[in-house]
């Protein structure tokens, strides 16, 4: 039996209906993220976790016990907001020592689980200051640590990197991830950022107008995504609509004049005659000289971005983008005719969108 379950949990606000049907397993120790656009219902799925908002259906286990109408401080949760709500007038220590004192544990204890807290999250240093004397990592640290002093059985994450700058947040999702596999802490994280949730999760979760679109670990979800929402919205890809065919050596479909064979492994529910979305990662994508690859192309902008240089391309298929990892100088200048060519077994096909999708 799972750790915590979330079954058929629903959450209407009036006529909005936040939360639909979800059901969820998380095991003993994982990491789970909630990833989806804003207002797709991440947050007020971790609110009816953690006791603030009241499901209108469904039910929450946690450890065998049915929790789903037990108050907050009955369910004894750890939860890092966004804005970490660390008390101001507290030292770091007291900061972190404020629940174990809710508890009524021992003056002993409590030193012993505060001490060990501060080092876990590499903070002994700033023990005797206050959250106004701490950069934005640190108040992130201090707020990981007094949640996960008190031993909660679960650890709620509600976008708790959000606050700090692109480099900061980089290194504080590992940071987040090495204190959380040492506390062995089973952690939900709500999130909109798609890296974020892909560098740190055991298990992602993608959600979309209040329902799972698809629960996957990050490489799965990342080289299979179930629809053509989930393949752009997390990490960057190219898609083309297609018409599907079935010959003897297996699917098929036209592109720019080239019949292209789909691997088995491509097989997909779509079936022949219809439309379908094929998605490329940019990454996939062999860029080449002139003449050198099957599909001609043009290069009409160039990015670099550090670790990589990103081309768009412009084909008889649409504007492509394509990546490569700078271990050389720039390549590819704009205007400059290329050709394209990739592995068919990089090609993902699945089901041609409906509106929303
Ligand atoms: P964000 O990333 O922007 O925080 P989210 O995915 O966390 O978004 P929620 O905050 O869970 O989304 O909101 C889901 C839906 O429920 C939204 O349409 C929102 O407007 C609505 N909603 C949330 N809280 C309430 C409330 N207290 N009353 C009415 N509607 C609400």
């Amino acid at each position: 039996m799972s750790f915590l379950q979330l079954h058929g949990l629903t959450k209407k606000f009036a006529e909005v209906t936040a939360v639909d049907d979800l059901s969820l397993n998380v095991e003993k120790g994982e990491f789970v993220s909630l990833l989806g656009p804003s207002g797709c219902g991440k947050t007020t799925t971790l609110q009816m976790i953690a006791g603030f908002v009241d499901a209108t259906a469904g039910s929450i286990i946690l450890d065998g016990k049915d929790i789903t109408f037990a108050k907050p401080n009955e369910r004894g949760l750890g939860i890092v907001f966004q804005t970490y709500a660390l008390f101001p007038h507290m030292t770091v220590e007291k900061n972190v020592a404020f629940g174990l004192e809710m508890r009524k544990l021992s003056g002993n204890d409590i030193a012993a689980r505060v001490k060990e807290a501060l080092a876990m999250a590499q903070l002994e240093k700033f023990a005797q200051r206050y959250p106004r004397e701490l950069s934005g990592g640190q108040r992130q640290r201090v707020a990981l640590a007094r949640a996960l002093v008190i031993q909660p059985p679960v650890l709620l994450l509600d976008e708790p990197l959000s606050n700090l700058d692109a480099n900061l947040r980089e290194e504080m999702q590992f940071e987040l991830r090495r204190i959380q596999q040492q506390a062995g802490t089973t952690t939900i994280m709500v999130t909109h950022d798609q890296a974020e949730a892909l560098s740190v999760s055991d298990r992602v979760v993608v959600m979309r107008e209040g329902s799972v679109i698809q629960i996957d670990e990050p490489y799965a979800m990342y080289e299979n995504p179930a629809t053509p929402f989930i393949s752009r919205f997390v990490g960057k890809t190219n898609t083309f609509p297609v018409t599907l065919t079935r010959s003897p050596q297996g699917r098929q479909f036209e592109l720019d004049g080239h019949r292209i064979t789909l691997p088995h492994s491509a097989d997909t529910a779509v079936d022949d005659g219809s439309e379908a979305l094929v998605s490329l990662r940019p990454e996939k994508i062999l860029i080449s000289r002139q003449g050198q690859g099957r599909f001609a192309g043009k290069v009409q902008n160039s990015f670099f971005l550090g670790n990589l240089w990103m081309y768009e391309v412009q084909t008889a298929f649409g504007l492509v983008t394509v990546s490569v990892i700078n271990n050389h100088e720039q390549v590819y200048t704009t205007g400059e005719a290329v050709s394209l060519d990739w592995h068919e077994d990089s090609l993902k096909v699945l089901a041609a969108e409906r509106t929303g999708d």
